[in-house]
């Protein structure tokens, strides 16, 4: 797949300072960045423009992470777009609760940035 852009990605995230870290590292890796603070917004955004990939956090107001990425599976708008879960909890359990949401993913918080923009790499693998 080629693209006449610099790949799209959209962080859902209600915290604002770790908002400011994911967009300075992907702006500063040539991304493009969309913001959301709740799984509403995420959906009116993805269902809007073209997004290569959604950083997803899974503790959210209202609608959290997880119950997102079930929605956004089961619109046929935005079922191909790629999702990795972002979250605090480290543990086996919450990884693979996202993964069996449908999750590519799951990057723990507090974010390393190095390996962060390489598995973000990753994630957009051939598509970028
Ligand atoms: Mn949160």
């Amino acid at each position: 797949m080629t693209r006449d852009r610099a790949p799209r990605l959209l962080v859902v995230e209600d915290n604002d300072t770790n908002m400011m870290i994911f967009r300075d590292l992907l702006v500063t890796e040539g991304y493009e960045v969309r913001e959301a603070t709740t799984a509403e917004a995420a959906f009116a955004v993805a269902r809007s423009e073209p997004i290569d990939l959604i950083l997803m956090d899974v503790q959210l107001p209202g609608m959290d992470g997880i119950e997102a990425v079930r929605v956004l599976r089961n619109d046929p708008c935005t079922r191909e777009i790629p999702i990795v879960a972002v979250s605090a909890h480290a543990l086996a359990p919450h990884s693979k609760r996202a993964l069996e949401a449908g999750c590519i993913g799951y990057v723990t918080k507090p974010i390393r940035s190095r390996d962060f923009r390489e598995r973000v790499r990753s994630y957009l693998g051939s598509r970028v």
